[in-house]
């Protein structure tokens, strides 16, 4: 039987993607910190441990392993992000972690492996237009990522093709933006704006407003998770060795993205967009925000798997309404 290892498997992708394998016939081990925490893992074997500690990888790195997903960071929405908090542990955490992950894999001659980049690593100043940011693969560099988030998934991203480079490893690099759907953190600080928009309008009641960060103006696309677990699999059968995009083309405003949750809700709400002093008055800081525009380029996608991800958002969104809802109403 083939075997897999998924790190970060009690995350919201790694989740996911455990499932998968078993559907595809892997007997899977899966290494977090905690459990899921929506349904019970569908792995083989579930190894709590810290990934950071290089004694619990050489034991969760196996010998014979077929596939390893590194998906285990320390991350999550804006407002863990950008506030700057975190960064000293958003780096060390998540550097420890790819740095066994790396040597492990080649000491153990893991047959392929996959590392989980984010779009975060984009320079800035290709993102400043709201309505034309650029996110090509060969716009990188020169490097100017707009959270420490980003350095470390760019830093990490030059660790595995290092490794690859002088070891052989055979790794495959996706660079994420803003995947979302059910059993995704939906609630206290570390969830995405998509799960962040449901939740409000799901608890709002006819006449309320839902608060929006900032002018809601910057834009952002949103990839539904299962199409970012069909883009992981097909770029692991595929040949294709550089750091690529796994995301959504469909772009659409933090407004409008706000507006679709208000109308799967069916009520009536407006938008508050909480920007300058009122927003520090109320939370101490300025809005967490990070780039004004971003979107997916997936032409080097299109061109070299020969697939690309065409959920609509509305649908996504849909999904993770009802999901987030039935969440509430289980914890009313
Ligand atoms: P998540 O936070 O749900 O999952 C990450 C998991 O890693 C968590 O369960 C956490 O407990 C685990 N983890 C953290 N530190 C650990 C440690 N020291 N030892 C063991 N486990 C540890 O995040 P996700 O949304 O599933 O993201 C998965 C990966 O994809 C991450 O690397 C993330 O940076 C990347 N990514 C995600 C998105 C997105 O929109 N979700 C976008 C870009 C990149």
């Amino acid at each position: 039987m083939k075997k897999a290892v998924v790190m970060g498997a009690g995350g919201f992708i790694g989740s996911h993607m455990v499932k998968r394998l078993k559907s595809e016939g892997y007997w899977v081990r899966g290494v977090d910190l905690k459990h899921t925490e929506f349904t019970k893992t569908e792995a083989d074997e579930f190894i709590i441990g810290d990934l950071r500690d290089p004694i619990l990888v050489q034991k969760v790195v196996d010998k014979d392993l077929d596939l390893l997903y590194q998906f285990a960071a320390d991350m999550g929405g804006a407002g863990y992000i950008f506030v700057g908090d975190n960064d000293a542990n958003v780096m060390h955490n998540s550097a420890l972690i790819n740095l066994n992950t790396a040597h492990e894999c080649v000491k153990k001659n893991v047959k392929k492996v996959f590392y989980s980049s984010s779009a975060c690593m984009y320079p800035a100043y290709n993102q400043t237009d709201p309505d034309n940011p650029m996110c090509s693969e060969d716009s990188a560099y020169p490097a100017q990522p707009d959270s420490e988030y980003g350095w470390e998934k760019l830093f990490s991203e030059r660790l595995f093709k290092a490794f690859e480079r002088n070891y052989g490893l055979n790794v495959r690099i996706g660079r994420f933006h803003n995947i979302f759907g059910p059993e995704g953190t939906w609630d206290g600080g570390k969830e995405k704006a998509p799960a962040a928009m449901c939740r409000k309008a799901a608890k709002c009641q006819d006449g309320d407003s839902l608060e929006v960060w900032g002018d809601g103006q910057q834009t952002r696309s949103f990839l539904y998770i299962d199409e970012c677990i069909e883009s992981v699999q097909k770029l692991m059968e595929s040949n294709f060795t550089e750091p690529i995009n796994i995301g959504s083309e469909e772009m659409v405003s933090i407004n409008q993205l706000a507006q679709m949750a208000i109308d799967l809700s069916q009520k009536k709400i407006t938008i508050n967009n909480l920007e300058g002093e009122a927003f520090k008055k109320k939370y101490g800081h300025e809005v967490p925000m990070g780039v004004r525009g971003r979107n997916s380029d997936n032409k080097l996608f299109r061109e070299n798997i020969g697939w690309e991800p065409n959920y609509p958002l509305l649908k996504g969104m849909e999904h993770t309404f009802k999901w987030i809802q039935s969440q509430l109403n289980r914890s009313d």
